[in-house]
């Protein structure tokens, strides 16, 4: 998902679809060109990517981001981005890449479920999110978009199961976008604030140890029903790490804290 300025869009490639749009697009085995669309990649995984991911190969999020995921942190921004690694074949393929196709398709990103539709998101210039734009992008070898199966935006997202994915995602944007301006000041992107973030919202596991293991629960007020969801569910604490982020670096006090 881009964050995009207003003044871009008409810049970005790939056409703009609209909610009542149509789009012609179908991907089977049969076709010439499978499975050529998943290798040597950049492929971002968002934090909803890493709790769908672990969870599905059985392991830890700790364990995931240390074997599976390059984080790379780009010239001028202050939050690392998180790619999937891929293999070191001649042809980089996807670490889940099978001659049957994914091995991890019921849990695959959000990237990979959307394609070959993108999304990005506009904010104004008060930095708040005022609409989820969408683009029909295939690249040039992708043999599926001389299908004839007819879709809209709202057909492929059910289609995909992509609903939540791109709620999830949509969020973490919104927090990103924060990033444009430097949080850390002194300390760096390396510092303890900068790797606590980190872990809020791509580690998991160890966010979870950090908030019912230490005082994180007697210093910030968590209304009780909530309270009890997260310690049921990775996405409502994956919600929790979102909104904390932006209470802890910018003062930002979220509806789930009760009111002192
Ligand atoms: S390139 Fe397009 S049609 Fe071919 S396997 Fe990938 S998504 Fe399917
Ligand atoms: S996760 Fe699955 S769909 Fe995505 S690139 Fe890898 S093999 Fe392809």
């Amino acid at each position: 998902m881009k964050n995009i300025e207003l003044d871009k869009i008409e810049q970005l490639p790939g056409r703009q679809l609209k909610k009542e749009d149509k789009f012609y697009f179908r991907c089977c085995p049969e076709v010439k060109c499978f499975n050529l669309c998943c290798r040597n990649l950049n492929l971002f995984l968002y934090p909803y990517d890493v709790i769908r991911l672990k969870t599905c190969l059985g392991i830890t999020s700790d364990c995931f981001l240390e074997k599976y995921v390059d984080i790379v942190l780009r010239h001028g921004n202050y939050f690392p981005e998180v790619l999937l690694s891929m293999s070191e074949n001649k042809e980089k393929t996807c670490p889940f890449l099978t001659d049957k196709g994914c091995s991890v398709y019921t849990d695959r990103p959000d990237t990979c479920r959307t394609f070959p539709v993108e999304h990005g998101l506009k904010f104004d210039s008060s930095g708040r999110k005022t609409e989820m734009l969408h683009f029909f992008k295939p690249p040039d070898f992708c043999l599926g978009q001389y299908e004839d199966q007819e879709w809209s935006l709202e057909t492929w997202t059910n289609d995909q199961e992509a609903e939540l994915y791109n709620k999830m995602t949509s969020q973490w944007a919104e927090v990103k976008n924060l990033f444009q301006n430097n949080p850390w000041k002194n300390e760096g992107t390396e510092g303890p604030r900068a790797k606590m973030s980190f872990m809020a919202v791509y580690n998991i596991d160890k966010f979870r140890e950090f908030v019912f293991q230490s005082s994180f629960l007697k210093r910030y007020k968590i209304k009780n029903d909530f309270k009890k969801k997260i310690k049921k569910s990775d996405v409502q604490l994956l919600k929790l790490g979102f909104d904390w982020i932006k209470f802890y670096l910018w003062g930002i006090k979220p509806e789930l804290f009760k009111s002192s």
